[in-house]
């Protein structure tokens, strides 16, 4: 099962290549956060991460992280699947951080199940960067529209982007569409309404990461490079 030696060696290594490269793009280390992607992975592998320094972990069901969340008091989740709208109650119980948003109704979803629960969600928006049929993501010309909604909607704070770039084994091809997302950032860093600005990118997973930080990334979404593979699991 440990093929690639224990978690805490493998965190090691990871943060060191991010490390490496915030230094190599001029920026500081600390500007970059891991988010631990422990979908599928069994709640010992998270507390062994836990354990080693990890943080923060995102999770891409709600089912299983009502599971998850309990057993790991303390860390900061982020929700980085495809939420549906019946499920945005229990997400902001189990969430801090939602990270996938990508309509106006889910975002309202989200907005009044935070103030029912009297919180301020921090949320991302998910962009579809390449327009890609069947993936999740509002395309880049709809940031406008959702973000004007959100200015409005007391319960949500939006926060940035999330964007998963096609598919593509070379991390070289991703980089214009990480620079693209950072690009749609920076047009849009005064419309987070009267709490202030977009300042987040979560962007970059474990074969683009680094890619990523060198375009902007301030979280990236790291699984298989933290935990070993998933082993067939989705
Ligand atoms: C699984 C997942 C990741 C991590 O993928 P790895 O290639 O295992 O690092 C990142 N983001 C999302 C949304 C995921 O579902």
């Amino acid at each position: 099962m440990d093929r690639d030696g224990p978690i805490r060696d493998r965190l090691l290594r990871l943060l060191d290549r991010i490390d490496r490269a915030a230094a190599r793009a001029g920026r500081r280390r600390e500007d970059v956060r891991l988010i631990a992607a422990s979908k599928a992975q069994p709640v010992e592998r998270l507390i062994e991460a836990r354990e080693a320094g990890v943080t923060a972990f995102g999770e891409n069901y709600v089912q299983e992280a009502e599971a998850k969340v309990p057993a790991l008091p303390g860390v900061e989740w982020h929700f980085i699947g495809r939420l549906q709208r019946n499920k945005a109650g229990k997400a902001v119980a189990l969430f801090a951080w939602i990270d996938t948003v990508d309509s106006i109704r889910l975002l309202r979803d989200v907005a009044r199940r935070a103030g029912e629960a009297g919180r301020v969600v921090p949320v991302l928006v998910e962009v579809n960067l390449a327009g890609e049929a069947g993936k999740a993501g509002v395309p880049p010309e709809g940031l406008p529209e959702l973000l004007a909604a959100a200015a409005g909607l007391p319960g949500v704070r939006v926060r940035g982007l999330l964007a998963m770039p096609p598919m593509a084994a070379d991390p070289e091809e991703s980089r214009p569409w990480f620079a693209r997302l950072r690009e749609l950032l920076v047009t849009h860093a005064g419309r987070g309404g009267p709490a202030g600005a977009l300042t987040e990118l979560s962007m970059g997973m474990s074969h683009d990461f680094e890619t990523a930080i060198e375009e902007g990334a301030t979280m990236v979404r790291i699984g298989t490079a933290l935990f070993g593979s998933r082993m067939g699991r989705r």
